[in-house]
């Protein structure tokens, strides 16, 4: 009989990656079940996309009656209150004391591309600056602003011209915030004239790039850049928003408001929903027709984020990331002591993530997180991996995780660590 394996290699293009080859059967809250009866601990909350846990039973009961009114009209044909609603509740709910408007779309990618939209229709200028080892997307323009080569822009020929990359600040790596400014200030002097800057965009916690969190000093000095020679800030909160750094956004974090923020991932619970929300006047820019999309807004998306947002309030799940996030870092450390490989364990809230390199070389080591990785597998834990060098797994479980399952899941990691040594 042939596998699902061989099956999907032979339907499915190699372009989309698989981390694990389990076939999911049901989920519940931090645990899947795969078609083999196979229970596993889910520490990837299909990307960052289920921090209120999979089939929340209030997200769930939500897309059922909405399911039982209407499934599509589609809003630019016929609009439905709740998706206005839901506007109001993310404008007042974003970062910064002005008005807001929020426009929907579906995917994190599909935020940013309209994102850079809205910045240059409020500009009038072109240029968009990111970091390297940023992640914003598959789409061209996501791709463009992305900052890492393989395997996100290998192949697909010439990238939307009028993007910039700055090192984005790691002392880990060798770059200081300092450095990172003075790189920004010598592609001002030398690649791009600030005054044809429209936007700079970040994520406040690098994801995929690595789970490395922006200085306060560094967005604080972003922010005066920005300010000073009339380009927006973007932040792109796909990977940060919802609780997950144990705020619902991690600009909070910072106190800083960015002009532009874009959303996506926990804010429908697992259904497919994304948002850009700004400042009134810049988000107004486009003319009408100039934004939205057929599947924009989906009602069951809809649905779905109204009763993400009340269940992060009713079970202060900001709360519980920062408990979920120190009990894990604690528990890192105490490995640590055993564990010369791991070289940092960080992350704001629930966000947090282990860096490790080699023993012997102490160069970066894919090798080493990747065999964690696995492990973990085997003993029926989901983990990913992250990182421009690879090195470094992260942790994106649910943050409603029951506690004795988060206690398995420790010992299982634990294990996964120190077998990894051997
Ligand atoms: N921006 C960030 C910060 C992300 O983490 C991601 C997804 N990992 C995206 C954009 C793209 O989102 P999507 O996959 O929904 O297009």
């Amino acid at each position: 009989m042939t596998s699902l394996t061989d099956r999907k290699n032979a339907a499915i293009s190699r372009g989309v990656g698989m981390t694990t080859q389990i076939y999911a059967d049901r989920a519940e809250n931090a645990e899947i079940w795969d078609k083999d009866g196979n229970r596993y601990i889910d520490f990837a909350a299909g990307i960052a996309v289920v921090n209120t846990g999979h089939r929340h039973p209030k997200v769930i009961a939500a897309v059922k009656a909405q399911l039982d009114r209407f499934t599509h009209t589609c809003h630019q044909v016929v609009p439905y209150e709740n998706y206005v609603h839901l506007a109001e509740r993310l404008n007042a709910l974003a970062p910064g004391d002005f008005a807001k408007k929020t426009i929907f779309v579906t995917t994190g990618a599909e935020a940013v591309e309209n994102a850079v939209k809205i910045a240059r229709a409020a500009t009038g200028r072109q240029a968009i600056i990111a970091f390297g080892g940023g992640f914003h997307g598959r789409t061209f323009m996501g791709m463009a602003l992305t900052g890492k080569v393989v395997p996100y822009k290998v192949g697909f020929g010439a990238m939307p011209a009028d993007v910039f990359h700055a090192p984005f600040p790691i002392e880990l790596h060798g770059v200081s915030v300092e450095q990172s400014l003075a790189a920004l200030k010598k592609l001002f002097v030398a690649d791009v004239d600030p005054g044809r800057v429209a936007a700079i965009i970040l994520e406040p916690v690098q994801g995929e790039g690595g789970f490395y969190p922006a200085p306060t000093v560094f967005m604080k000095a972003l922010r005066e850049i920005c300010d000073e020679h009339g380009i927006l800030l973007i932040a792109d909160e796909v990977q940060t928003g919802f609780a997950r750094t144990g705020k619902l956004f991690a600009m909070e974090h910072h106190n800083i408001a960015p002009d532009l923020l874009t959303m996506a991932k926990s804010l429908a619970g697992g259904f497919p929903l994304a948002a850009v929300t700004g400042r009134a006047e810049i988000m107004d820019a486009p003319g009408p027709g100039g934004l939205g999309g057929t599947y924009g807004g989906s009602p069951i998306g809809i649905a779905a984020a109204h009763a993400v947002l009340d269940v992060i309030e009713e079970e202060q799940l900001c709360d519980r990331a920062n408990q979920l996030g120190n009990r894990l870092k604690q528990r890192l450390a105490a490995i640590r002591e055993k564990t010369p490989e791991i070289v940092d364990i960080r992350g704001p809230g629930f966000m947090n993530a282990v860096e490790f390199n080699d023993a012997k070389t102490n160069l970066p080591s894919a090798d080493f997180a990747n065999k964690v990785r696995l492990n973990a597998l085997a003993k029926g834990l989901i983990l990913l991996t992250c990182g421009v060098h690879g090195n470094v797994v992260r942790f994106l479980a649910p943050i409603t995780i029951q506690d004795e399952v988060f206690a398995e899941a420790l010992d299982i990691l634990e294990a996964s660590i120190l077998e990894a040594r051997s």
